[in-house]
């Protein structure tokens, strides 16, 4: 845990940063730099208590977990792979909202293929949600794990289906894919390490205070 007199908070480059600069901004927090076009992995306020760190959005958790960072925004989708362990999650921000679904392609009898009781080829990122989705529902698959572009999957023939965020839909239908069953919906939330949270609470609780407001003016 950082033990000087800054709050290090993790967020990831793309949608969930774009996201969250008028949460930021609300809160009354500036980056130095845009973390969109700087090199620069840690990155300054205009609050002299305040610090981003920028990771992959796979790695938030992992960073406040370990305290590495003490606050952290990541989708509910990553969350619910790393498992939460050390973490609050005491603020669902809405944004960076979606659908984590199963999709197949446009001819694939799916349900036809449940019913014969057919094992099934899936590839996703998202191996826990989608083992405990479809042992719910008594569907024989076999998992197949990438880290990126599910939707080619079914495409290139190694596999059947796939888990995906879906958010428009566009995605799927350049690629002749449908949903067909929803996993979870999805959308950021605000992280705390545990141990920072008791420790630090005079720092931190304020921000979490202006989180919380920004959130409420912006829904
Ligand atoms: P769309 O075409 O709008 O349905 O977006 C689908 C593509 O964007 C897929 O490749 C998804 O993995 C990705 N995506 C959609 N929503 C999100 C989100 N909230 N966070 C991260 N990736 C997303």
């Amino acid at each position: 845990m950082n033990s000087d007199a800054t709050v290090t908070l993790a967020l990831s480059k793309g949608r969930i940063f774009d996201e969250t600069a008028p949460l930021l901004a609300a809160a009354g927090i500036a980056p130095a730099q845009n973390p969109e076009t700087s090199r620069e992995l840690i990155i300054a306020t205009n609050r002299p208590d305040v610090r981003l760190v920028i990771v992959r959005a796979s790695d938030v958790p992992t960073y406040v977990q370990y305290g590495a960072a003490d606050l952290g925004i990541a989708g509910k989708d990553v969350l619910y792979e790393h498992g939460g362990a050390g973490l609050y999650q005491p603020l669902d921000l809405g944004i960076a909202a979606c659908k984590m679904m199963v999709a197949v392609p446009e001819g694939f009898d799916y349900v036809g293929a449940v019913r014969q009781g057919a094992r099934l080829r899936v590839a996703t990122k998202y191996l826990r949600a989608a083992r405990e989705h479809f042992a719910a529902k008594g569907v024989h698959v076999d998992l197949i794990k990438l880290y990126g572009s599910m939707e080619l999957a079914p495409l290139a023939g190694l596999a059947d289906a796939i888990v995906d965020l879906v958010s428009t839909g566009n995605t799927l239908r350049a690629n002749r894919l449908r949903a067909i069953e929803e996993i979870m919906p999805v959308s950021a939330r605000l992280i705390v390490n545990q141990a920072a949270l008791k420790v630090r609470r005079a720092l931190i609780q304020p921000l979490l205070e202006s989180f919380e407001s920004a959130v409420t003016t912006h829904a």
